[in-house]
């Protein structure tokens, strides 16, 4: 018999993530997955990770394995501030931020610094599972914003802030999961705006804005931050190495206002202690080795290649049975259902059709916090090379 452990009451605020459910049924030999939300491990720039953890040892090994400091590995930390003021980020030095275990921990750890039971927290419908998960850990109620094709819509923001006085506002302004779609530069704007006129926490959550296809995306909300007067004071922007690097890794970091790192800090002492010293000065290695852009414009390249395949493909395949928009970078394509024609309209029971047809989605249900459109779905094209994203695409045509 085993013992039912007394286990704490904020486990009963979270369960396991529907996403990994549907995991176990991938092992069926020969599916096509589109489910995934990672990069494609045969983009991973073995030799140069090889190079630097190999430099990292010879050059530097009493700090490449030895404890380090919680805020980071210094070199580290001046390669990502040197990255950010590349791409527009004025005013943030390697002082200024923090590395962390993966930008999840930094989500983890706003959440742990920021959130009481009871508090109220909007986030984008639909949003990252895992923000959502972790949020509703330290008891947030969570209060869901809606969306278009070019992410939040400020006025129904402004209007729940109004209403719901939040403790912190989370986005994914930039190629956003689940809906790879990109706040446009207006928005941010006025987004920036909300935040210091309500004085209100806005995190930007930000691990795809390096992964666009044609043209770059719009600055982020960090580095527009400062033509926006008093905004850089309730902005927190969390950035990975994750996707365009390695996830592997775990580098993530963290900027946001002294008062909130200095907390952020105490509490990843409690935790960690530091992320991976080893990791660390493996991925300022790399940085400092200048093979960056080029992995960079490589990704770029097969992942645009990708969505342009599977977006031709479900146009092509699918017809009016499902509309979405196509992504100007990221993983994902977020699509919704039309039910037209008298085909299935209903996210979760296509998944199932589909895994018949040897394909596999994520159902678009559980990115929601609150109001769920059952109609809508995720598919990955990162994975899959362009012949089994057009054999799967077909699989789904013949699933609907
Ligand atoms: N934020 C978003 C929106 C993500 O999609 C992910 C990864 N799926 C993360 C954060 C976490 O990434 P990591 O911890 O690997 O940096």
């Amino acid at each position: 018999m085993t013992a039912s452990l007394p286990f704490a009451s904020r486990l009963s605020k979270v369960e396991t993530s529907a996403i990994r459910e549907l995991f176990k049924l991938l092992g069926k030999p020969g599916i096509i997955s589109f489910a995934g939300g990672f990069p494609d491990a045969a983009m991973f720039d073995v030799d140069g990770i090889r190079e630097a953890a190999n430099a990292a040892l010879e050059q530097e090994p009493g700090a490449a394995l030895q404890y380090g400091a919680t805020e980071g590995y210094g070199p580290l930390r001046e390669q990502i501030a040197s990255m950010m003021a590349g791409k527009g980020v004025r005013g943030v030095q390697a002082n200024d931020l923090i590395v962390t275990t993966g930008s999840q921990q930094a989500l983890d750890l706003i959440g742990k610094t920021m959130i009481s039971p009871g508090d109220k927290v909007i986030v984008e419908g639909p949003t990252f599972l895992a923000t959502i998960q972790c949020f509703r850990l330290y008891g947030a109620e969570l209060i869901s914003a809606p969306v278009d094709g070019e992410g939040v819509q400020p006025d129904a923001l402004e209007d729940l802030i109004r209403e719901h006085q939040p403790k912190l506002v989370y986005l994914i302004p930039t190629f956003g999961n689940p809906t790879g779609a990109t706040l446009t530069l207006e928005r941010r704007k006025r987004v920036l705006a909300l935040a210091a006129k309500y004085q209100t926490l806005f995190v930007e959550d930000d691990p795809y804005g390096d992964l666009y296809f044609d043209a770059p995306p719009p600055p982020s909300m960090l580095a527009l931050s400062s033509e926006v007067d008093g905004s850089r004071d309730w902005l927190v922007h969390c950035g990975s190495l994750s996707k365009v690097l390695s996830p592997g890794l775990r580098v993530g970091w963290l900027v946001g206002p002294k008062s909130l790192m200095a907390n952020a800090v105490m509490c990843k002492q409690f935790s960690d202690a530091h992320t991976s010293t080893f990791a660390q000065a493996t991925a300022a290695q790399y940085l400092h080795s200048g093979r960056m852009p080029d992995t960079l414009a490589k990704v770029r390249k097969v992942y645009a290649e990708r969505a342009r395949t599977m977006c031709d493909a479900l146009e092509r395949e699918l017809g009016t049975a499902l509309s979405f928009v196509r992504p100007g970078g990221g993983l994902f394509v977020w699509g919704r259902l039309t039910g037209q024609g008298g085909k299935v309209a209903d996210g979760n029971e296509f998944a199932k059709r589909a895994i018949e047809q040897g394909v596999a989605f994520v159902p678009g249900t559980p990115f929601f916090a609150a109001d769920a459109d059952k109609a809508t779905l995720r598919l990955s094209f990162a994975t899959a090379d362009l012949q089994r994203i057009e054999e799967g695409v077909q699989k789904l045509a013949r699933a609907l």
